[in-house]
């Protein structure tokens, strides 16, 4: 009787192990695989009569022999199970994944345990692998990130030109400031606003004001360098912040900006819409209160500019 109950009980585990939607695998102290589920069974594509007895490393190259090694040793040893996880692993054994909505990852990412199987001599003579389809969890955050990328980007970006928009560019500026204070490097500042622009809106309209704005900023992104930091500070008022830069390097940026924008073309109706822009420069040194004043001296350079005639670039303090 006793018997029969075992038995009938072996066969409840074994019908369980089978139908059990995770991969469960028993290794021998050879690491010969002793028990081969369904879930291994099919997502490996190998029947059990070709998994069992057969080396875990042969049937899996993919895994790393001494790491595993080393980790199921420590199992035996310890009696206590371990853990991989798919952040740190993403997968154990690769299989592909199959799984509808998530196709857009092309493998199963797997959280496994292995655990120890004490024999009724309480020595520890197998291992049982288990491995969990983790992969919706994985799609899940990586498009919770990707999410979260994009909005960052969003929240940073000015809608019409695709710079920084002043919020974040003033956050940069901070940071160059802090730097500035820390470590002494210099950065100069280049402020400009576009000529006359009332005009253009009046004349053409402000569908061809909001285009010739887009091109100053093309132009913009295509004279700095990659670590120049550019933003859209106002309606057509635009900061570029060059890091590492004296008075002098940003002067002759500011000048070849100036030419490169008075050269553009942008034609509406059949006429070609002239535009120019007037700059200021100031330089981050120790005489500076804070990144604000940097910008009033910039500023200050600007309306000089302005002043004299416009279309010009104008130094803060010479
Ligand atoms: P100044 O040479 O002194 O700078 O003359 P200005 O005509 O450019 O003067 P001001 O800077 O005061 O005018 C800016 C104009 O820019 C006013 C505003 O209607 C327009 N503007 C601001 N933002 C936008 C925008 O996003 N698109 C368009 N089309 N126009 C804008
Ligand atoms: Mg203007
Ligand atoms: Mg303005």
């Amino acid at each position: 009787m006793a018997t029969n109950m075992d038995l009938n009980e072996f066969h409840w585990l074994l019908a369980i192990v089978q139908s059990i939607d995770v991969g469960v695998v028993v290794l021998d102290r050879d690491y010969r695989v002793e028990v081969w589920n369904s879930f291994m069974e099919n997502r490996s594509g190998r029947r059990p009569e070709d998994a069992l007895q057969k080396s875990f490393f042969s049937l899996f190259p993919e895994v790393e022999e001494r790491w595993f090694r080393h980790k199921v040793e420590s199992v035996v040893t310890l009696g206590t199970p371990a853990f991989t996880i798919w952040e740190q692993r993403p997968y154990l054994v690769r299989f592909k994944n199959y799984q509808p909505i998530t196709g857009q990852e092309d493998f199963m990412y797997q959280n496994t345990t292995i655990l120890p199987l004490q024999a009724t001599n309480s020595q520890i003579e197998h291992v049982c692998l288990i491995i969990y389809d983790v992969t919706d969890v994985a799609v899940n955050k990586h498009q919770l990130e990707s999410a979260n990328n994009q909005l960052k980007h969003l929240s940073r970006t000015d809608r019409l030109t695709g710079l920084n928009n002043r919020g974040h560019w003033e956050e940069e500026l901070k940071r160059e400031y802090s730097r500035h204070l820390r470590y002494g490097n210099t950065a100069a500042l280049v402020i400009f606003d576009i000529d006359h622009f009332k005009k253009v809106n009046d004349t053409y309209g402000h569908q061809a004001g909001d285009r010739v704005i887009q091109t100053v900023a093309d132009v913009v992104r295509h004279e700095i360098r990659d670590t120049d930091i550019a933003g859209r500070y106002g309606g057509e008022e635009f900061v570029i912040l060059l890091p590492d830069s004296g008075l002098e390097k940003a002067r002759l940026f500011a000048e070849r900006l100036r030419v490169a924008i008075e050269e553009q073309r942008v034609s509406h109706d059949g006429h070609v819409i002239p535009f120019t822009i007037s700059l200021g420069i100031a330089e981050m040194t120790p005489d500076c209160t804070d990144h604000k004043q940097l910008i009033e001296r910039a500023d200050h350079a600007l309306y000089n500019s302005k002043r004299n005639g416009r279309n010009q670039v104008s130094v803060h303090g010479s």
